[in-house]
C-alpha cells in the first residue's frame, strides 16, 4: 500500500455500478464501471466484490469500502428500505457486503452521498451545512454538517421529495398522485417526470424537460411559463428546507441540474417565502457531477488530520 490510504466508493444505481478510488486528497487513481444486475440480489453483490478486487489489484494495496445505494439502512431492522431498486430491499445489505469483503462496509443513500463528495471538495467545500438536492426521474435530498453526514434517527434526514408543495396555488391542490400514496408530493411537481406531466396538461404535448428548455430559450410562451412554474415550485420547495435547516450553500445534481437558468432565477423567488430580513444561502451547481455518488461513498470513510501529511 505505500503507505496511501486508498477510499474506494461505490456507487450503486439502477443501471450501473461505478467504483472510484481516491486518495487521500481527493485525486482519483481508478475508476470503473460496470452493468448493474438486473433483479438479483447475489450477483449485485458479487459485481460489487468483483469491481473492489480489482482497483486493489490494479493499484496494489487495501482500502476503505464505502457506498452508496437507494433507500436507507432502517435503524429499527437493519434492512433496506425506500429503495427504489426493489432487488435490496429487505436485505442486510451492508452485512451480506462487509462480510463478501471481509471488511466493514459503510452504506448510506446515493443523496447523503452526494451531499458529502460536494460538501468535502465540490460546490460546498467549506460550509458548515450543505444541502445536497437530487432531482431527476425522482427528488431526494441529503444533508452534510461540517463534512459529515446528517443522517438522522429514522435515517432519512433530507428527504423532502415526499413533503407536500409548500405554500400551494388553488391548482396545485390536491396535485398529481405520487408512487408513495399521497397526493402532490415535491416530487410530482419538481422530479423530471414531474415538469413533463405539467408541460402535457398545459399543452397537450408530451415533452422531455432538455426539449421544453430547448423550447424556453426559443421563446415559446407556453414551455416558457411551464418552466416560470416548475422555478416558483422549487424556489418554494428550497425556502420551506431554509426555513429549517438553513444552509450555507444547497447544490443541486441529478438531470434536472443542468437547467442553468434555475441558479439564477430560483434564488431571487426564494426571498418571498424564506422568514428572514435577507437570505445569503447560495444555490450551485455541482463540481462533480455523475462522480459525486461514487466519490461521497469513499468519503464515509474521513480523512484523519494525520493522513495529510
Ligand atoms: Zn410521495
Amino acid at each position: 500500500m505505500r503507505n496511501r490510504p486508498l477510499r474506494i466508493g461505490i456507487d450503486l444505481g439502477g443501471t450501473k455500478i461505478e467504483a472510484i478510488a481516491l486518495n487521500a486528497s481527493g485525486s482519483v487513481l481508478a475508476r470503473r464501471r460496470v452493468a448493474t444486475p438486473h433483479g438479483d440480489y447475489e450477483l449485485t453483490i458479487r459485481a460489487i466484490v468483483d469491481l473492489v478486487c480489482g482497483i486493489e489489484k490494479e493499484l496494489g494495496g487495501l482500502g476503505t469500502v464505502g457506498v452508496g445505494t437507494p433507500g436507507a439502512i432502517s435503524p429499527a431492522t437493519g434492512l433496506i428500505k425506500n429503495a427504489n431498486s426493489t432487488v435490496l430491499i429487505g436485505h442486510s445489505f451492508d452485512k451480506d457486503l462487509s462480510s463478501a469483503l471481509k471488511r466493514e462496509v459503510r452504506l448510506s443513500n446515493d443523496a447523503n452521498c452526494f451531499a458529502l463528495s460536494e460538501a468535502v471538495d465540490g460546490a460546498g467545500a467549506g460550509a458548515e451545512i450543505v444541502f445536497g438536492v437530487i432531482i431527476g426521474t425522482g427528488t431526494g435530498g441529503g444533508i452534510a454538517v461540517r463534512g459529515k453526514i446528517l443522517t438522522g434517527l429514522n435515517a432519512i434526514a433530507g428527504e423532502w421529495g415526499h413533503n407536500p408543495i409548500p405554500w400551494p396555488r388553488q391548482e396545485e391542490l390536491p396535485g398529481p398522485q405520487c408512487y408513495c400514496g399521497k397526493k402532490g408530493c415535491l416530487e410530482t411537481f419538481l422530479s423530471g417526470p414531474g415538469l413533463s406531466r405539467d408541460f402535457l396538461n398545459a399543452t397537450g404535448l408530451h415533452h422531455e424537460p432538455t426539449e421544453i428548455v430547448r423550447l424556453a430559450e426559443a421563446n415559446e410562451q407556453a414551455a416558457e411559463t411551464c418552466l416560470r412554474r416548475y422555478e416558483d415550485r422549487l424556489a418554494r420547495g428550497l425556502a420551506h428546507v431554509i426555513n429549517i435547516l438553513d444552509p450555507d450553500v444547497i447544490v443541486l445534481g441529478g438531470g434536472m441540474s443542468n437547467i442553468q437558468r434555475l441558479y439564477d432565477r430560483v434564488p431571487r423567488l426564494w426571498d418571498q417565502y424564506v422568514f428572514s430580513d435577507r437570505v445569503d444561502t447560495k444555490l450551485l451547481r455541482p463540481i462533480h457531477g455523475d462522480s459525486s455518488g461514487a466519490r461521497g461513498a469513499a468519503w464515509l470513510w474521513p480523512v484523519e488530520p494525520r493522513q495529510l501529511i
